[in-house]
């Protein structure tokens, strides 16, 4: 069997889901000289794309119609599925289905092998770097699946990221993205806490954030967003809360689909979730530290 070509500028790609996300990482692509036509549930959404410079169709069927690459960027898995599953009857034979949301990775799998024995070409590549990094199209991207297809959208993924992972088997990507929130998120709360702990003995918590950056205590958190956007309360780092909380709850959910004992990612799913209950949708997630002040002490 011959290789399918690669695919260039212009050709045409599809972003089913104009949100934070997909509406800078479509401005990426049409910088870079893809022809992108988008679809967003929300009327909002679609004119914020159109005003990025993007063309918008009436319903996600007009949207993948001439395809060659279809990108979901979509709040979770099961939401990408049901997008997607009445989409097979409107995507070309062939075209190459990118997941880029944060999706649960058992069921991208399942998703994905669907799509393939229907005739279509199906990758998942998660994202990290947030907005900022979206809109330079500097993101981060770790992409699961067949390796002819990976090569095949290289350009695709190099208009909107700087670091390209191939980490394996369909799925995988979805997996990489969930445990990486893990860990962040994780150290995200020791930080919290240990903050608090060092402020009510006396200690001066912006020198706890230089000391603990000086010291084995460091992380993502304590570097860039303990001062930034913890202590001085702005709790605006650009990541929702309800994300963390999902992520976190896709990886202590496979560890346990795969029987890892997981003791830390348990207390910690559940903790996001419960943040993500008490403080609402519209909370940052560098603001968990409001919910665990208010906790009560077990001894
Ligand atoms: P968002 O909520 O801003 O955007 C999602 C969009 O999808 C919304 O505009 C919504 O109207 C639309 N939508 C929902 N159902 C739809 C459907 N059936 N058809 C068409 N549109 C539909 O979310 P986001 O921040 O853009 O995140 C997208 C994905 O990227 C998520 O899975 C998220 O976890 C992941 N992600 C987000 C960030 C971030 O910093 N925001 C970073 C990394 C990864």
């Amino acid at each position: 069997m011959t290789a399918k070509p690669a695919i260039h500028p212009p050709a045409p790609i599809a972003v089913i889901g104009l949100g934070n996300m997909g509406i800078p990482m479509g401005a990426c692509l049409i910088r870079a000289g893809y022809q992108v036509t988008g679809f967003d549930l929300s009327a909002a959404a679609r004119e914020a794309f159109r005003a990025a410079g993007g063309r918008v169709a009436t319903d996600a069927a007009e949207a993948v119609k001439a395809a060659e690459v279809v990108i979901t960027l979509l709040p979770d898995g099961k939401i990408v599925r049901a997008a997607l599953e009445p989409l097979k009857k409107d995507i070309k034979p062939g075209a190459v289905i990118m997941e880029m949301s944060s999706s649960e990775p058992i069921a991208t799998r399942e998703l994905g092998h669907g799509f393939i024995a229907a005739g279509f070409e199906f990758i998942d590549a998660p994202v990290s770097g947030g907005v900022k990094r979206a809109t330079d199209g500097t993101l981060a991207i770790m992409v699961g699946g067949d390796a002819g297809t990976i090569e095949r959208v290289n350009g695709v993924l190099s208009a909107m990221g700087r670091s390209i992972f191939r980490t394996g088997k369909l799925g995988s990507g979805h997996a990489m993205k969930a445990l990486n929130n893990y860990v962040s998120a994780a150290g995200l709360i020791a930080a919290v806490e240990a903050t608090n702990i060092g402020e009510k003995f006396g200690l001066d918590p912006n020198l706890m954030a230089d000391i603990l950056n000086a010291s084995t205590g460091r992380n993502n958190t304590t570097e860039v967003k303990l001062k930034q956007f913890i202590i001085s309360k702005a709790f605006s780092a650009g990541f929702p809360l309800k994300l963390m909380a999902k992520d976190v709850r896709t990886a202590d959910s496979l560890g346990r689909a795969l029987g890892v004992p997981t003791p830390l990612a348990d207390r910690c799913a559940d903790l996001w979730d419960d943040a993500a209950k008490s403080l609402g949708d519209k909370a940052d997630h560098t603001a968990i530290g409001l919910h665990i002040g208010k906790m009560k002490i077990n001894n």
